[in-house]
């Protein structure tokens, strides 16, 4: 891994558009991280932020997400965004759902919405800073 501590961002269709205006607003604060997204994510993020340095993993529903899991498990992921779409099912809910326990039991921050994402941008923020726990 770079010296760079890393997030990992995803998002189901329906919310990538509002991944895509977060990390839009927030691009040069994210470019301080090392970046990787699931493909698709991925793709629609380096369209929108052509000056972010992103790495592209597989599609989510061909392993992407099970790719983060796995850098979750080896201690090389900061903390994780991943806007959900709760309204339609997903044939790969079980990797989702996988990624999220992992998640959990690292103790990795993790978002799944907006408001959370900026919460846990906050707290990135005051860590660098020293002024919070954790
Ligand atoms: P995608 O995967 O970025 O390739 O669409 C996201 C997901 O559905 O987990």
């Amino acid at each position: 891994m770079s010296g760079k501590r890393r997030i990992a961002l995803v998002a189901h269709d329906q919310k990538k558009d509002n991944l895509v205006d977060f990390v839009r607003r927030h691009a040069a604060e994210l470019g301080r991280y090392e970046l990787v997204a699931t493909g698709t994510t991925g793709g629609r993020l380096v369209e929108a932020c052509p000056q972010l340095t992103l790495r592209r993993l597989k599609s989510g529903p061909l392993g992407g997400d099970q790719q983060i899991g796995a850098m979750i498990a080896e201690g090389d992921i900061e903390a994780v965004v991943f806007f959900v779409d709760p309204l339609t099912p997903m044939p790969h809910d079980v990797d989702v759902k996988a990624l999220m326990r992992l998640a959990i039991v690292y103790d990795i921050a993790l978002a799944l919405n907006r408001k959370s994402a900026e919460a846990l941008l906050a707290f990135l923020r005051d860590r660098e800073k020293g002024t919070a726990d954790g």
